[in-house]
Order: structure tokens, then C-alpha cells, then sequence
């Protein structure tokens, strides 16, 4: 049966240097769950803490209601997948795959069909006589995720499963993920640093940078209400602007420009604005600017805008909305949704966008 995983205030130390600062989260029994960030945020830290291969200084781990802290890895009934597929290169792809079945004495007659099945919703059940060697490196990724899930773990751990194949299977391969885990329903944590990867695949992501979670939330939560500047600057693309909340709690661009951002509390004094590059438009009014570069990406232009003040923006406008392209050189004016920017304090960086 699948579980939850919940854990409370982790804390990981290596000698003096503190790997993760308490961190605490929810994951519900069947979720798809991603950990992101950049290297060196905690990621595998804390994969490892949930498998049982890192101590743990501080915190609490549990599966369900059951605290794990101190059971040991191989009683903790997960399947995991790695970067490096750590697949047996001596046995052939269905002994890789009974294996794990074997060394739980699940019985003889079991064993066959199961490994038929498992290789069957991966899709390489034509190539179960063959040895790693003889396998692409997709082809050896699905190994490793049919080895994972055949011995009905009740939490799948995969730590950057796809960074070692190229860009095009590295896509695909993440849905066949994606499907198999929605089929399995089995609780799956995943790593990775490619913020796309995590937006296409997930239910929900943790977003981590030294340690700490930044944000936790759907992908499309975390896309639209990024709740400080760290967030809406890794996830995506973010213009930044600097600006101001007047005491009548407009928000003040550079150059003038008022607009009503709704505010989840009072606040007046210096802020930061964050659109993403569709979130402007080009207007007959707003901010003034010109189009410095033009780039034609097929179902969309993206534009580089020099503001007046000399700030530098992105923006991005779909071609079949359009007549035709703004042009290096052009005077432009761009104006925003007040209701789709984020807006954080300047000194503590605290959301006060609703
Ligand atoms: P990446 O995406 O590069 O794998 P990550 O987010 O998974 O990064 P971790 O491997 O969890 O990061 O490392 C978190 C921090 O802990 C890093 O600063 C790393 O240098 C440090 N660290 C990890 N393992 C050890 C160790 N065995 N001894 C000392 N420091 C370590």
C-alpha cells in the first residue's frame, strides 16, 4: 500500500555546516511530489534522510503514521531510481528486474508474471534476454523504473532519474513517469534541478534554496503566485522592476505609472514588482521603452525592452494575436494586469500581492 510522508522540522548537519535548516512537509499517500532547486539546496539530502541512508540530526520522519527515524533503509519499503541507473550490468534485463522480488521471497510462481508486467508498462518486454550493455541509455532508464515499482514500494524515491539522457527522451521519458505513476498511484518523491521538468510532472513541488523551503505548491500555484523573488525568478522567466506603494496603496513604477496591484495587507514604501514576460502588453499608455532585439519563436515574439530608466525587460506576445512585430528601434509603451504581477517589500522581500 502507498503512504504518506510526512516530516517535521528536519535538520541535517555535516560537521558544522547545516544542510537543512527544519524543514517540514506533507506529502499525501499517491502524490507526485518534486523537491527542486539549485545544486547544492538540500535536494538529495533530504531524499536520502527519507530513504534511511543520512542520518538525521534533528526532526521527524514518518510513513503514514509510523515514525521511521530509526528504522533502517532496507525495512523501509521504498523502490528508488538514481541518475546513474545502478541497474546489475551482469544480469539481463528481467533477472535486473526480479531481483528485488527474489530478496523479498516473494514466491517463484509470482515472480515471472510480474516481471512480464513491469517490463510490459515500461515497454521493453521485447528486450528482456538482452544485458545492459546491449541497451540505450532510455532503454536502461526503464530498467531501473520497472525494477523500482515491480516490488510495490509504498514510496518511490528518484533522484534526477533523466539528467543523463539527452533532451528529446529525457521529454518522454519524463511522461512515461508521469503516466506510470498515475497508473501505480504509488506516493513518488523526485528530484531535480530543471524547473521544467518539475512544472510538466509534478502535483506538487517543494521549492528548496539553502536548506529551507521557499514554496510549496501546485506547479501552477507556484507559476502564477510565486511567494517571494527567489521563487518567481527560478521558476520561469520574472521581470523584475523596482516601485514603489504610495499611501493610497498604488503601486508606482519609474517614470509615473500607477497600478492598482491588490495588496493582502497595508503597506507604503519601497517594493519589487515581478511580471512574467506574458504578463506584459504593449499599450497605448504605461511604461515607455524600446524594443531593443526581436526574436521570432514560431507561436510566439519574444522582445527585449529598454525602459527609459534604463531597466531591461522581457516580454513575450502570442503571433496570432498580433498584425505583425515591433521592430529594434521601435518607441513602445507596455503596461501590466494588476492582478496577475507579484509585488514584494524591497528590504525583507515578504509577498504582498493577493
Ligand atoms: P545537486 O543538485 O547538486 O545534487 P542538492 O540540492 O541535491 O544538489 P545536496 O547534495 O543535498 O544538494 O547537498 C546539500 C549541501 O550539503 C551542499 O552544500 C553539499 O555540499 C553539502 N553536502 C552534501 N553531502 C555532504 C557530505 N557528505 N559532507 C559534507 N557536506 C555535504
Amino acid at each position: 500500500m502507498s503512504n504518506a510522508v510526512i516530516i517535521k522540522d528536519a535538520v541535517k548537519k555535516y560537521g558544522d555546516f547545516v544542510a537543512l535548516k527544519g524543514v517540514s512537509l506533507d506529502i499525501r499517500e499517491g502524490e507526485f511530489f518534486t523537491l527542486l532547486g539549485p545544486s547544492g539546496c538540500g535536494k538529495t539530502t533530504l531524499l536520502r534522510m527519507i530513504a534511511g541512508f543520512n542520518s538525521i540530526e534533528g526532526g521527524e520522519f514518518y510513513f503514514g503514521d509510523k515514525l521511521i527515524n530509526t528504522v533502517p533503509a532496507h525495512k523501509r519499503d521504498i523502490g528508488m531510481v538514481f541518475q546513474n541507473y545502478a541497474i546489475f550490468p551482469h544480469l539481463t534485463v528481467e533477472e535486473n528486474v526480479a531481483y528485488g522480488l527474489k530478496a523479498r521471497k516473494v514466491p517463484k510462481a509470482e515472480i515471472a508474471p510480474r516481471v512480464e508486467e513491469a517490463l510490459e508498462l515500461v515497454q521493453i518486454a521485447h528486450l528482456s534476454k538482452r544485458k545492459p550493455s546491449e541497451l540505450s541509455g532510455g532503454q536502461q532508464q526503464r530498467v531501473a523504473l520497472a525494477r523500482a515499482f515491480v516490488i510495490e514500494p509504498s514510496v518511490l524515491l528518484m533522484d534526477e532519474p533523466l539528467s543523463n539522457l539527452d533532451a528529446k527522451l529525457r521529454v518522454q521519458m519524463r511522461t512515461v513517469i508521469k503516466k506510470l505513476q498515475r497508473k501505480l498511484g504509488i506516493t513518488t518523491i523526485y528530484v531535480t534541478h530543471d524547473q521544467e521538468e518539475a512544472l510538466a510532472i509534478s502535483d506538487r513541488i517543494a521549492v528548496m534554496k539553502d536548506g529551507v523551503i521557499m514554496q510549496c505548491a501546485t506547479p501552477s500555484e507556484i507559476y502564477a503566485k510565486p511567494q517571494n523573488p527567489f521563487v518567481a525568478g527560478f521558476i520561469g522567466v520574472s521581470n523584475f522592476l523596482d516601485c514603489e506603494v504610495s499611501k493610497d496603496g498604488d503601486t508606482v513604477l519609474n517614470g509615473g505609472l500607477k497600478i492598482p496591484v491588490p495588496l493582502r495587507r497595508a503597506y507604503t514604501g519601497k517594493a519589487k514588482l515581478s511580471a512574467r514576460p506574458e504578463q506584459l502588453f504593449f499599450s497605448d499608455s504605461g511604461i515607455a521603452g524600446e524594443v531593443q532585439f526581436s526574436t521570432f519563436l514560431g507561436d510566439f515574439v519574444e522582445y527585449e525592452i529598454r525602459l527609459d530608466d534604463g531597466q531591461s525587460l522581457i516580454v513575450t506576445e502570442y503571433t496570432k494575436d498580433t498584425a505583425g512585430m515591433h521592430e529594434a528601434g521601435e518607441k513602445v509603451c507596455l503596461n501590466f494586469d494588476p492582478h496577475r504581477v507579484s509585488l514584494y517589500t524591497a528590504d525583507t522581500e515578504e509577498v504582498l500581492s493577493c
